[in-house]
């Protein structure tokens, strides 16, 4: 599964940044993923759950996800349509089929809370 190894390299960067900071233990972690990133929250989810428990440095740490919208715009006209992630089938303005999705495939690491 593609997520675990997304997890992984997360968590890495979580051990980096608590020995930075003196921190005994990563509290909450909020994440940016976008709808065209490919990962499935599910499983991103579940491989988080899963692999920290294993650390006590992550033993309390929840997880947080915020899925941002995805605007198509149009090569046409330009005009702009704002979706969950799924790509509307023409532009509302001119019915060109051809739309550029702007964003949507973030993976960030936006927030962090260690004590
Ligand atoms: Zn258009």
């Amino acid at each position: 599964m593609h997520e675990i190894s997304l997890v992984q390299n997360l968590l890495e960067q979580l051990r980096d940044l608590a020995h930075q900071n003196n921190a005994q233990r990563i509290l909450r972690v909020k994440m940016v993923i976008g709808p065209l990133s490919g990962v499935v929250i599910d499983s991103f989810t579940f491989g988080f759950d899963i692999l920290t428990k294993q650390e006590q440095l992550f033993d309390q740490a929840t997880l947080e996800i915020s899925i941002p919208k995805v605007v198509f715009r149009c090569v046409r006209c330009g005009h702009e349509m704002e979706t969950d992630g799924q790509r509307p089938s023409g532009c509302l303005a001119c019915s060109e089929p051809i739309l550029m999705p702007e964003g949507g495939d973030d993976l960030i690491l936006q927030q962090v809370e260690l004590e």
